[in-house]
């Protein structure tokens, strides 16, 4: 019998089956991985419950996975930088590497981009799978596979907060308090923030923040109108902060984040929800707020990886869940479930 490759593949909506793959061959500057932890990302939710993201459908069945982390167990050709046994993190997308973007440095803007569980391009949910060599990274022993596959989303807060300009005395305020809100209030704090205050609609949420280090937090309600948010925090920020993050993504969310920052700071949106929303444009535009865009990661994971291994942030808390790969299934039903969850786990070995 050929070697067990059990792989979690996405067939359809709600549609989520384990089977066997091949083991594939690592090809040249490619290693091959035992894979040890895979965490469920918000977008692998919602291919599962909705099928696409934009403009990413899932027609054929896609293996799910991209937030990573494993053993390697061969090299292909011209590998230099890793060897067998190595436990690294792995960088879910390869760029094209020749592209002006690739070539200027912000290679997630690269078209050719291939990016694990984005339709068509597989992922790595599987007992064994292949990467590039250097999109893995190296975990120092002190550094766990479980966060060696929390690089993934602390590498999305890296760069939103990179992308915010946060710095020494910054005040911060984050929209949504799940685990891209949450990974970004430890990155902020770790780059010096003075204070960061934290919002979300679920309480429990806020309550993880507070133990993460967020100075204040706010529960938002549905029967406070805009102004009245804008004013409470305001006054929970000890003025007007200067760097906005929104990990939300909902109209009401960035609409806020716009009206709360201080004129001439910056609002960074990174939370996706519908296409096109309304926003207060003319009042960021007469108040010279900046509006910027966060998509994924460049040149962050090191970064990630330096503040993990210098014990600077700690990301286990993230961990609310954890399965086994054979309960793939279940895995994905307490991820869809949401209740008090903010990362689950999958353990492949
Ligand atoms: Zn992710
Ligand atoms: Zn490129």
């Amino acid at each position: 019998m050929a070697q067990d490759n059990l792989t979690g593949i996405l067939y359809g909506i709600n549609d989520i089956r384990l089977e066997q793959t091949p083991i594939e061959e690592p090809g040249d500057n490619e290693v091959l991985i035992e894979m040890a932890c895979v965490g469920i990302c918000g977008s692998d939710v919602h291919y599962l419950v909705n099928g696409k993201i934009g403009d990413f459908v899932v027609r054929k069945p896609m293996i799910i996975g991209h937030e990573s982390a494993g053993v390697v167990s061969k090299l292909g050709k011209g590998v230099t930088n890793l060897k067998v046994g190595d436990r690294v993190a792995i960088e879910p997308g390869v760029p094209c590497r020749v592209c002006e973007f690739c070539k200027t440095g912000c290679y997630n803007l690269c078209k050719d981009i291939v990016f694990c569980a984005t339709p068509p391009v597989h992922g790595s949910l599987r007992r064994f799978y292949k990467h590039a060599a250097d999109f893995c990274f190296k975990l120092p022993d002190h550094v766990t596979l479980e966060e060696g596959a929390l690089m993934e989303p602390l590498s999305v807060g890296v760069h939103a907060c990179k992308r915010a300009n946060i710095s020494i005395g910054s005040t911060v305020l984050i929209l949504g308090a799940g685990p891209i809100g949450l990974v970004s209030l430890l990155v902020a704090k770790a780059m010096g923030a003075a204070k960061i205050v934290i919002t979300d609609l679920v309480q429990n949420r806020l309550d993880i923040a507070k133990k993460l280090g967020a100075d204040d937090t706010l529960l938002i309600s549905r029967n406070m109108s805009e102004a009245e948010t804008v004013a409470k925090i305001h006054q929970l920020c000890g003025g007007e902060p200067d760097k906005t993050i929104d990990a939300c993504g909902a109209q009401s969310s960035i609409r806020l984040a716009i009206l709360a920052t201080r004129s001439g700071g910056v609002t960074v949106l990174v939370g996706m929800g519908p296409a096109e929303v309304q926003v207060p444009l003319i009042n960021a535009l007469v108040r010279e707020v900046d509006i910027r865009g966060v998509f994924r990661y460049a040149n962050d994971y090191a970064d990630a990886l330096n503040l993990l291994s210098s014990q600077k942030i700690d990301v286990k808390p993230l961990i609310t869940h954890n399965y086994k790969l054979e309960d793939t299934v279940a895995a994905f039903e307490t991820a869809k479930s949401g209740q008090g969850v903010i990362k689950v786990m999958i353990h492949c070995k």
